[in-house]
């Protein structure tokens, strides 16, 4: 084609497909997921900016994502109505590192020092639009962007350090807006292309996407029709009477093919709790959150009255070393009517010591433009942001303080502004608890009336801590005492120095009264 244009590929572009193009991942099956998340956050921009610009949905209301595979030739098709990519868009999103997954990838392999074959590096990060290369020879991408009157058409090989771009002229290949990728497989994973595969791997990959995936099937429907009896049958019997050849039914399958809807596009966070399953939300937390372990805890649930909205809380498995200084996060996604709205806060919607705790809100009553500004101001997020912050402490609080009880001890230690919020949230051992951990209003709660302070003593085990004479003395007159145990323990109460009014009291002091 004279009128293609030839473009280079970015280095680590270079280096990425080379690594992708020969790998022996043996997981290649995750190019569809890809593929179709990044149909699904097309639309989910195309539907975002749309309710500021109703203009953007001119080339029809319609979003969806649409797959059509040959299983003869080993041809897939994506087709998804999205916002589609202008020419430049194309250059920067597909022919340099533009995802930051894709640049994490590059980064741990790097850091893997086995420059080449950490086959499973490649599944654990995903590596976006050029996993196509897992299973293609070619890749080509017809997109057409609202804001741009061409379509053009993007087309890569294997094996090939250039990729093309050109105008599409061919009329009959012209879409009304959004993007088509036509993958042309390699010979041995032709398999991909057949229907019933797409629909499996859709099925397990794909089940949280909320816009609409038709995948197109071969369907049949059996009729009755009437046939002429067998000539030879209806010899056998009268051989000198001529008749009619005798009619007679037969049942017959007829084929045809159709779009047939291959997911479930209702948000799990809209379905009655009880009837989704553990499994659903882990393998949602773990699709939406990018994570590969299952979360430790969740917590789903509504709430009604003042403000009206729906959420998901998760608490991660493991805690990423950057916690504490990671401040912004992208953990709690937002949704005003199912639409995404935004995952950038900045503890607006939750505060910034929980920053660990991941999930999903949405809300009806925030309007659709909702901006960093209005969340700041509204009453409406602050009632929100009181709930959710009760509900993550509502979840198996035992196990999430196993795993995040330092995080807030060293928040207890550190952040002066928010003493008042975390010191109801640490756990200690006590004198009367029996080894079970409990907390600073428990303890109060308990004090006797005539009693003043909080009393703890230190130790470095729990059975040093219960043998000293120290202790004795208290727990003949009944009172209770905090037993730490963790270095932290002392240092998180020497910053916090009262509670509710009342002082940390250590029973070693000599002139304790
Ligand atoms: P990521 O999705 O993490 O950004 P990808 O490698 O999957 O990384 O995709 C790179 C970029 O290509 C996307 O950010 C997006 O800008 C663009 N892109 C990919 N697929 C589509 C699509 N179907 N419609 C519009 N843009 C797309
Ligand atoms: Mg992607």
């Amino acid at each position: 084609d004279q009128l293609a244009e030839k473009h280079e590929y970015q280095a680590e572009v270079n280096r990425l497909m080379d690594l992708i193009v020969h790998s022996l991942y043996s997981n290649k099956e995750v190019f569809l997921r890809e593929l179709v998340s990044n149909a699904s956050d097309a639309l989910d921009k195309l539907r975002y900016l749309s309710v500021t610009d109703p203009e953007l949905l001119k080339d029809g209301p319609q979003l969806d994502i649409r797959i059509q595979s040959d299983k003869d030739n080993g041809v897939i098709t994506i087709t998804d109505s999205g916002i589609g990519m202008t020419k430049q868009e194309l250059i920067d999103s597909l022919g340099t590192i533009a995802s930051s997954g894709t640049a994490k990838f590059l980064k741990a392999l790097k850091e893997s020092q086995e420059a080449g074959m950490d086959n499973n590096l490649i599944g654990q990060f995903g590596v976006g639009f050029y996993s196509t290369f897992l299973v293609s020879e070619k890749v080509v991408v017809s997109t057409k962007s609202p804001k741009s009157d061409k379509q053009y058409v993007w087309e890569g090989q294997a094996d090939s350090g250039s990729y093309t771009i050109r105008e599409e002229k061919d009329p009959e290949k012209l879409i009304p807006r959004g993007t088509r990728l036509t993958l042309y497989l390699k010979h041995d994973d032709k398999g991909f292309a057949h229907p019933e595969r797409i629909q499996k791997l859709l099925k397990n990959y794909s089940q949280f996407v909320s816009f609409p995936i038709y995948t197109w099937q071969e369907k049949g429907f059996t009729k009755e029709v009437e046939v002429d009896e067998d000539p030879a049958e209806a010899k056998k019997g009268d051989d000198d009477i001529k008749t009619e050849p005798k009619k007679k039914t037969k049942t017959v399958v007829e084929k045809y093919w159709d779009w047939e809807l291959s997911n479930e596009t209702q948000p799990i966070w809209l379905r009655n709790p009880k009837e989704v399953s553990t499994e659903e939300y882990n393998e949602f937390y773990k699709k939406t959150f990018n994570e590969y372990l299952n979360p430790l805890a969740s917590s789903h649930f509504t709430t009604e009255g003042e403000v009206e909205f729906r959420s998901i809380l998760y608490v991660p498995a493991t805690r990423k070393d950057d916690i504490t200084d990671n401040r912004k996060t992208k953990n709690i996604r937002l949704y005003v009517k199912r639409v995404f709205i935004s995952d950038d806060f900045d503890g607006e919607l939750f505060p910034r010591y929980l920053s660990f705790v991941k999930g999903v809100v949405d809300s009806n009553d925030l309007p659709l433009n909702v901006s960093r500004e209005i969340l700041q101001e509204s009453r409406i997020v602050r009632i929100m942001r009181k709930r959710l912050v009760r509900k993550a402490f509502d979840m198996d609080y035992e196990r999430f303080w196993e795993n995040y009880g330092k995080i807030l001890k060293l928040g207890a230690m550190e952040d002066k502004e928010n003493h008042k919020r975390i010191a109801p949230l640490l756990r200690f051992f006590s004198s009367q608890s029996n080894d079970e951990l409990i907390s600073l209003d428990e303890y109060v709660e308990n004090m006797k009336p005539e009693q003043k302070d909080i009393y703890f003593i230190a130790a470095d085990s729990l059975s040093s801590a219960k043998n000293t004479p120290f202790l004795e003395r208290l727990t003949e007159k009944e009172y209770e005492v905090l037993l730490f145990v963790d270095p932290m323990d002392e240092m998180a109460i020497q910053n916090l120095s009262s509670y509710k009014d009342k002082k940390f009291v250590d029973i070693s002091r000599e002139d304790l009264d």
